[in-house]
């Protein structure tokens, strides 16, 4: 498909961000070109439309980018999964590791029903650990994660693997 060529493209990589060491994948290069942001979304809404999604989470922050423009086309409601403190209402929260200390997301308690079939997005898999806390976040809510969708994956950080058997769909891999 020569969308993913673009796509891949587009992506600005930026060296020793936000730590040294780190090559920070930059998706608002991406963002710049609404051709390849729509193809984005349309790779995401051609693989999930018709497959019966009522809910799509989004995983702050990035996650709030792709993550609704794919609900709406597909006809599902959105969901953010945020990090703490930011939710008004009741929540609940899964802490997870990250290279350096903890962080947590939390969902709004209402915003998911038992049996809903449930897509996560964000822009990218590391090591997995966000995404496998916010596929306990759905477990506990009694919704039925289908799949987790990312723009890219680390494939070297083995994320595909926390995912407790949960499909894993990307766009681009970056080594
Ligand atoms: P993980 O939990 O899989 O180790 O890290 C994934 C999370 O960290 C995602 O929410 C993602 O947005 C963020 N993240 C980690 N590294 C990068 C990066 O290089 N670029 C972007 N855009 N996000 C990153």
């Amino acid at each position: 498909d020569p969308r993913i060529n673009r796509i891949k493209t587009s992506i600005r990589v930026v060296p020793n961000f936000p730590k040294p060491g780190i090559m920070f994948q930059d998706i608002t290069t991406l963002l710049l070109d609404p051709q390849t942001f729509k193809d984005t979304v349309d790779l995401f809404v051609e693989r999930y439309k018709g497959k019966n999604i009522s809910v799509v989470a989004g995983i702050e922050a990035r996650g709030f980018i792709f993550g609704p423009p794919i609900a709406l086309a597909i006809g599902a409601k959105f969901v953010p999964l945020r990090k703490p403190k930011k939710l008004p209402g009741e929540v609940i929260s899964e802490d997870y590791t990250l290279e350096y200390g903890r962080d947590c997301l939390q969902m709004h308690v209402g915003a998911v029903e038992t049996g809903e079939r449930a897509l996560v997005v964000d822009d990218l898999v590391a090591t997995g650990g966000t995404l496998c806390a916010a596929i306990n976040l759905l477990k506990r809510a009694g919704a039925h994660v289908v799949e987790c969708a990312c723009v890219i994956e680390l494939p070297d950080l083995k994320g595909r693997e926390r995912l407790k058997g949960k499909p894993l769909y990307v766009l681009v891999e970056s080594h």
